[in-house]
């Protein structure tokens, strides 16, 4: 399974039907966040963490 199928799966597992993909991002509530491998370990883990876009972020409060 992809990276991106992965965070689609958590993201609708967490209840959330309001996202879109851009290009390999995920867009929630207007906040971009980059998908990323996790390899924490945990038992309970999905392997993908969501990192909010802070350079995305940032940019928009100038
Ligand atoms: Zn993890």
């Amino acid at each position: 399974m992809t990276l991106k199928a992965r965070a689609r799966e958590k993201v609708e597992r967490a209840g959330i039907s309001n996202y879109s993909f851009d290009q390999d991002v995920l867009v929630m509530c207007g906040v971009r966040y980059t998908i990323a491998a996790c390899d924490c370990g945990e038992p309970e883990c999905d392997g993908v963490r969501l990192e909010k876009d802070a350079a995305v972020a940032s940019r928009m409060l100038q």
